[in-house]
């Protein structure tokens, strides 16, 4: 890892967000590897999985092995997604340091995503959060929560942005350490990015999360900034692009990790992750997923001529 404090922190979702929209499966030993690789590349936080029915995504089944194999990596917060309590209570058993639960601002997206209606979703959340807090001895994982589709949703259109408020704060009142804003489908542009992230940080002060941008219509770096320039500094990516979302049609990869990097440390802002050591990583993706599209700029270009980290 390079060392030193960092600006921003990069949060990895690739072996989540991306695993679980491919419909193969990588081995549970490729993917050990693959986050090894991240970790030591500087990533302080890594999204390794999600406790949900094998049923419904086996690419995910390994999820227990994952955080079993991975949480006491050095200088790296393992997370785990979980969309219910059974997830939660699953992901507790085996020592998950940190879960996020996606609690949708649509209807629509709630009810194909987990089944749930968003009110449900709000009280699966404040279930969570007490099940946390029965948990016995010094093990306290952290709970975060993403509002997906808090840009648009591809069911229902525009969401309204007072709502995605509302519903932030009902999350904060349910106990969830903090709760960010996902753009599941590519709907937002900057202003939406300002005026929503403005709003949550007002609202919700030392609770208000992160980012999760995905890059469907291109704009997935300028939210990026626009976000930056209203105080957010936690952004989820994933390692050349790969993911989407199952249940939002269309919605192709994260933001690249890669690119992300690069354009936060040219910028000025310490990461604390080694863009080469990144890009070394990439082929491991392969060797699990092999004919894989994978998605990014900065590992073709390669790194300018003079370039310095933050
Ligand atoms: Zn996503």
């Amino acid at each position: 890892m390079r060392p030193g404090k960092r600006d921003v922190i990069v949060s990895e979702v690739g072996p989540r967000d991306g695993l679980q929209s491919i419909k193969r499966t990588m081995p549970t030993a490729t993917k050990i590897e693959w986050i090894k690789a991240l970790a030591e590349a500087g990533l302080s936080e890594i999204e390794v999985g999600s406790f949900v029915s094998p049923k419904l995504l086996p690419q995910m089944a390994d999820c227990g092995e994952l955080v079993a194999a991975t949480r006491d990596l050095q200088d790296l917060t393992v997370l785990a997604l979980v969309p219910n309590l059974r997830g939660a209570q699953a992901a507790f058993d085996v020592g998950t340091p940190k879960i996020t639960m996606p609690v949708s601002a649509s209807q629509a997206h709630s009810k194909a995503n987990i089944n749930r209606t968003v009110e449900e979703a709000v009280e699966d959340v404040a279930r969570v959060n007490e099940l946390r807090n029965s948990l016995s001895g010094d093990y306290r994982p952290g709970v975060e929560i993403g509002i997906s589709t808090a840009f648009g949703c591809t069911m229902e259109g525009n969401v309204s942005e007072d709502w995605v408020i509302e519903l932030a704060v009902k999350l904060a009142a349910a106990g969830a350490d903090s709760v960010g804003l996902s753009d599941t489908t590519g709907y937002g542009n900057p202003a939406q990015v300002k005026r929503l992230f403005t709003r949550l940080r007002s609202e919700l002060g030392e609770k208000a999360g992160g980012a999760h941008f995905h890059n469907t219509r291109g704009q997935g770096l300028a939210n990026v900034v626009a976000a930056l320039e209203v105080g957010v500094t936690t952004f989820d990516s994933s390692q050349a692009g790969l993911g989407g979302c199952p249940y939002a049609p269309g919605a192709t990869g994260n933001i690249v990790t890669e690119d992300l990097v690069f354009m936060l440390e040219s910028m000025g802002l310490k990461t604390g992750v080694d863009i080469d050591k990144l890009v070394s990583a990439r082929p491991i993706i392969l060797s699990g997923l092999p004919g894989e599209n994978l998605y990014g700029h900065v590992q073709d270009a390669g790194l300018p001529k003079g370039f310095q980290y933050a």
